[in-house]
């Protein structure tokens, strides 16, 4: 499937391993700083990321502004700003926020390996409780990786089921 091409999945993990340092949860902040992105909220109801310039101490800095819904919760704008992150480092020229497009599928599948790495996600599950309930875990590996729940929890089945097949 395209969606989840290994391609993604790869580049996310070359972000993490350069700029995350294998930090849990993805320090979001350095990477935006690594990659010249810099956050500013907006008033529409969707994201959105143009390239842009600011000053600093230093000078003029040339970067992307990645624009975040102010209205939005703190985990979803996390999410939001995973999601542009995988836009800009992938080279996508736009969002088309939840729209089904290549692109945006692309973007997801980034911002999900990005927040919730699958080696870490591995990692973290092996060493819980074998009969844990699954509600109970979702809830504890969702403030471990600092994200919301219910994306945790499609994380959490996903990774699971793959590690059943093992
Ligand atoms: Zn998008």
């Amino acid at each position: 499937m395209p969606t989840k091409s290994l391609r993604i999945i790869v580049a996310a993990r070359k972000l993490l391993n350069s700029y995350g340092r294998g930090r849990i949860p993805t320090p979001l902040d350095s990477i935006c700083e690594a990659l010249r992105i810099r956050v500013q909220n907006t008033p529409d109801e969707k994201p959105s990321f143009e390239r842009g310039s600011w000053n600093t101490p230093t000078g003029i800095q040339m970067g992307f502004i990645a624009n975040i819904p102010d209205n939005a919760d703190r985990l979803i704008r996390r999410h939001m700003l995973a999601h542009l992150i995988g836009h800009i480092y992938l080279g996508q020229g736009s969002c088309d926020y939840q729209e089904k497009t290549q692109g945006e599928l692309q973007a997801i599948a980034f911002a999900t390996e990005l927040l919730m790495p699958s080696q870490d996600m591995r990692h973290y599950i092996s060493i819980r409780p074998p009969f844990e309930k699954e509600e109970a875990a979702v809830i504890e590996l969702a403030e471990i990786f600092d994200v919301h729940p219910r994306a945790m929890r499609a994380r959490y089945r996903e990774i699971r089921k793959g590690m059943q097949l093992q």
